[in-house]
This record gives C-alpha cells, structure tokens and sequence, in this order.
C-alpha cells in the first residue's frame, strides 16, 4: 500500500500534467487564431490594395492607419501601407477634402462631390464618403464618378484614331499594288518599295498598338529583377548607334556607378529607354544625343535622355505623351513614327512606380527625365 504523501504526490503530479496539457491546447488555439486573424489581415489588405476606389483609414488622433494605393493616385499622395504618425492634413493637401473631414461629425456619414485634379490633366470629379468605424477611427472612400464615362469615350476615340492610322498605310499599299500591273516596267520598283515602306509602317503600328495594350493591360504586371543598368543603356546605344552614324550624330552615354544595379522589368525598361532615345535620335538634325544615369535622391535612379534637337515649343508639350498625337504628323510618319511612343513610354513607367518629366527649349533641346525607385514595390509620386 503505497503511502499518503506518495499519493498526494502522484494526484499533484497528474493536476499538474493536465494543467499544463490544457495550457498547450489553449496557446496552440491562440497561436491558431493570430495567424488567421493575420491571414484575413493579409488577403484583406491585398483586396484594398487592387480596389478602384481610393480608401484611407484615419485614426482617433487624425493619423493616417491605412491608405491603399488608389486613394494615394487620387490624392497625389504616398500609399500607406502600415500605420503611421503622419497626420490627415499632412498625407493631403487637398483643402476642400480637409475641410470636409473636420465638418463631418465623429457618427454621421457624410457624401459629397469633390472637383480633383493635377495641373497635367482635367479635372475629375471625386465622390468623397466619410464614414465613423468606431472608436474615434473613420474611413475615407474616394470614387473617381467620372471615369466610367471617360474611359467609354477615350475608348471610342482610341478606336477611330486606330483605324484611322491604320487605313492610311493599307490604302496607300493598295493603291500601289493596283498601279503595278499598269505602269511602265521602270517604275514598279519604285512603286514597290513604297509599297515597302507603308508596309513597315503598317507593321510599326500593329507593334506600338500590342505594346500599348499591353501596358494598360489590368492581368499583366512588370516582372521585376535584378538588372545591370549599365548594360541595359549601352543596349539601348548599340540598337540605335547605326541610325545616329547615319546622321553624323554623336550618341553619348555616362553611367554613375552608384546606380548600377536596379530592380526593374527588363524589357519595360528596354522599351522605355529605346523609344526615349529613338525619338532624340529621329528629331536630331545635328549634334549630339546624350544618355546619363544618376541618383536624384535616395532610392531613386533616373535615365535623362537629353539632345541638341529642334526643341518643343511650348503649346505643344503638354500634348505630347498623348496617344496618336504627333508635332510634326509628316515627319513623324516619314520616320517610322505611329504618334504611340510616348504614350507606351508613360504608360510603362506607371506600371512600373515611375514617372517622366522633359524640359525643353525651342532652337536648343529636350531633356526626357525617367525616375525609377530602387525599390518597385515602392511608386514615386506623380510628377
Ligand atoms: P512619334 O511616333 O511621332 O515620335 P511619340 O509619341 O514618340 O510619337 O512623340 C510624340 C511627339 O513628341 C512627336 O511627334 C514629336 O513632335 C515630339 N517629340 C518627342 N520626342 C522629341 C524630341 N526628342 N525632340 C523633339 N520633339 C520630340
């Protein structure tokens, strides 16, 4: 018969194997529970992240908690990804927008139209919905109410300036064609390597139109890696060095050691930089077209593209990175050009956080100034 305290013991022991069992399936329960709180956490971050909507969290102090990506685009802000310090009225400068969230009411939801806008581009009209969560915490929704008409008649437009394009060249090439079984023996050569050419530019466009598809393509998305951008520039100057020789002009490229490694898509880049330096090269009549990479600023690399051409006067400058829209229509089609160039270059440098700026002096030369950030999870600002 086994003693009392030796009893005591094993009925202590077995508490305490039973304490501590029910102490491991809680934590394991809680443990459980953070990490789908954190996987809801995530996905519902990731479904704010894709909204078309723009959507700020504010706190009870008027910090900013949250503002997706959209909201960012709209106000001409930074996204915030994770809770910060940075006040409301500091995250924007839109005065109407502050004066609105201090009349709103910590428990009424307010709705109001708002007029947004960059210097670059119309205004848009913003419907602004101010909403209480709780504690002191509030939501700001933005919906951009003009864009579903927008984009109807940019689309409408899009398509007849498409096919406009493309009709000039295929009535040219069957013109051509009808012509060569009539004209004289010495002439169809001609005739044909005219044909030859609108072909070309047929084929320019199609190219141009796919790039441009592709670059406002909702499903596709840059593919960042590691780059060499040394490497990527002095592609860009082998691709194009034939053409500027034939012109006598100097193609000239400085690199900064500094930024010579970038995390970018490759060929978006390639075609950035290409497209940049084709028109330099193309609007040039003499001198020099000079590529430069430098660092801006912290987690910034920039491309300045810069040529001692014909200038852009400067009523036409705000146009150009407009689609299908040409200064000098013959010169530009005479050339190869589709008008789509710069619209692809601005379109790509969106997709990939960047931006473009150019300066340019008529009778002196343009300057293309790509900024890309180090880090492409991070966009820069519009410029
Ligand atoms: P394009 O095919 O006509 O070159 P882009 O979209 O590339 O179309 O450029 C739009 C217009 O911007 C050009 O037609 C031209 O008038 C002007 N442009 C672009 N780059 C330059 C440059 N480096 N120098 C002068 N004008 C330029």
């Amino acid at each position: 018969m086994p003693s009392l305290p030796i009893v005591l013991l094993a009925v202590a022991a077995a508490c305490l194997a039973v304490l501590w069992w029910h102490a491991r399936v809680q934590q394991n329960a809680l443990t459980e529970q953070v990490e789908t709180e954190k996987r809801q956490n995530l996905a519902l971050r990731k479904s704010l992240e894709l909204l078309s909507e723009g959507v700020v969290l504010i706190g009870h102090r008027k910090q900013v908690l949250y503002a997706n990506p959209a909201a960012a685009v709209l106000l001409d802000a930074e996204p915030v990804p994770e809770p910060t310090e940075t006040m409301f009225s500091a995250f924007t400068r839109h005065q109407v927008l502050l004066g609105l969230a201090k009349r709103a009411s910590i428990e009424e939801t307010l709705r109001q139209s708002l007029e947004f806008g960059q210097d670059d581009e119309e205004p848009r009209s913003v419907e602004v919905t101010l909403a209480p969560l709780g504690g002191g915490r509030r939501v700001v929704i933005l919906r951009d109410i003009r864009v579903g008409a927008l984009v109807d008649k940019r689309r409408r437009d899009f398509v007849a300036n498409a096919s406009h394009e493309l009709k000039t060249p295929i009535a040219a090439i069957l013109g051509m064609l009808d012509l060569v079984d009539v004209v004289e023996d010495d002439k169809r050569g001609e005739l044909l390597e005219r044909a030859r050419k609108n072909a070309v530019s047929l084929s320019n466009m199609t190219d141009d139109l796919l790039r441009l598809a592709r670059a406002d393509d909702p499903d596709w998305s840059p593919a960042p890696s590691l780059l060499d951008l040394d490497a990527v520039l002095q592609e860009v100057i082998d691709n194009l060095q034939e053409r500027a020789s034939d012109k006598e002009l100097q193609l000239k490229l400085t690199t900064d050691p500094s930024c010579a490694e970038l995390i970018a898509d490759h060929f978006s880049l390639l075609t950035v930089i290409q497209n940049l330096v084709l028109n330099a090269v193309t609007y040039t009549r003499q001198g020099s077209v000079t590529v430069r990479s430098f660092a801006p600023t912290q987690g910034v690399v920039a491309i300045s593209v810069q040529d001692t051409g014909p200038g852009i006067d400067p009523e036409t400058l705000p146009h150009i990175f407009e689609r299908f829209f040409r200064g000098d229509v013959a010169h530009s089609r005479a050339s190869g050009g589709t008008g789509l160039g710069l619209a692809i270059v601005r379109n790509l440098l969106r997709r990939m956080g960047g931006r473009i700026s150019v300066r340019s002096e008529p009778g002196v030369g343009s300057e293309f100034i790509v900024e890309l950030p180090t880090n492409p999870t991070r966009s820069l600002p519009a410029g």
